[in-house]
């Protein structure tokens, strides 16, 4: 496992395991069979409603809890500052877990105007020891930028859909100029770009699967990612990404693949709440 240090410092692992969508009923044996791989940090979220599963999986490892990276997320219903603490008590009764490693606004939801007090909720539970390390998520430069003028503590990450058709530049440039690392959601597109040509070329090229190529190109742009499977054989396969490597040529192939090709909502467009 490689380790990325944020900008305080924490070290993140820079694969992790997501589970959106993966039920309550299942996750539990989903995140056990992963930290029994190998995989020490978990993407869950308020809005998953998974959070109690995910918890017993960590209460019933014999790993050490200061081993596991724990992500959560407050959802775009619980923005503000009294909501969001709030938000944060109920998944931290969820998990049953005395802190959490890293905690995250799910997204801006720019039409209700409310992230700034919901990072300043973030910052108190920073200054709190309540969480280790505050980002976002689905942030635009627009929105970091009223973070970073208008809040005190820089966010350690931003987790946003990235993978070969969504390449963000400029975010990614914008980001690693202010000490912001990306955290790529979708890394494998859902599964979209598993059969592209390229991707399937480089695969027989290294006798590796596709969604190993895809992983590792993220591993060597020192993004974070969090791959979702449920398949145990697939969590696996995942897991196996740091022993080989990728070519600058290689590396070009799949930069070139580029279409800035959404599989998710546009960040100034998601209103659900
Ligand atoms: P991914 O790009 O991780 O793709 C998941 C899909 O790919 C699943 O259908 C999975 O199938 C399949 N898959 C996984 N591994 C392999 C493999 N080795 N070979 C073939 N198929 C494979 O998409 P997600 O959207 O799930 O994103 C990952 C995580 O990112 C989420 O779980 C969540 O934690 C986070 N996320 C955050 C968002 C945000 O707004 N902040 C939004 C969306 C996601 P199967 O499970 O059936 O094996």
């Amino acid at each position: 496992m490689k380790y990325e240090r944020l900008n305080n410092n924490v070290l993140m692992p820079q694969l992790g395991l997501g589970v959106y969508k993966v039920l309550n009923e299942e996750v539990t044996d989903v995140v056990t069979h992963a930290l029994n791989v190998g995989y020490r940090s978990i993407d869950t979220a308020q809005f998953y409603e998974n959070e109690d599963g995910v918890g017993e999986a960590i209460r019933n490892s014999p790993i050490p809890r200061e081993d596991l990276f724990i992500t959560s997320k407050v959802w775009n219903s619980h923005h503000g500052y009294d909501n969001t603490l709030r938000a944060f008590e109920e998944s931290m009764e969820k998990l049953k877990l005395e802190y959490l490693d890293l905690y995250l606004i799910h997204w801006p939801t720019p039409m209700y105007d409310q992230y700034i007090e919901t990072y300043k909720a973030l910052e108190k539970l920073y200054h709190d020891g309540r969480v280790k390390a505050i980002g976002v998520s689905n942030f635009n430069i627009e929105h970091l930028e009223r973070v970073l003028n208008e809040c005190d503590v820089t966010p350690v990450l931003n987790q946003v859909e990235y993978h070969p058709y969504l390449q963000q530049d400029e975010l990614k440039k914008y980001c690693r100029e202010h000490s912001i690392l990306i955290e790529a959601w979708s890394p494998l597109a859902r599964g979209n770009v598993l059969n592209d040509p390229a991707i399937v070329h480089l695969a027989k090229k290294h006798q590796k699967s596709p969604a190993q190529i895809v992983l590792r190109w993220h591993i060597q742009q020192d993004s974070i990612i969090i791959p979702k499977s449920v398949t145990p054989s697939r969590i696996r396969e995942n897991f196996h990404i740091f022993d080989f490597e990728l070519s600058s040529e290689d590396m070009k192939k799949i930069e070139k693949l580029n279409r800035n090709e959404r599989t998710g909502r546009d960040p100034n467009e998601m209103n659900v709440r």
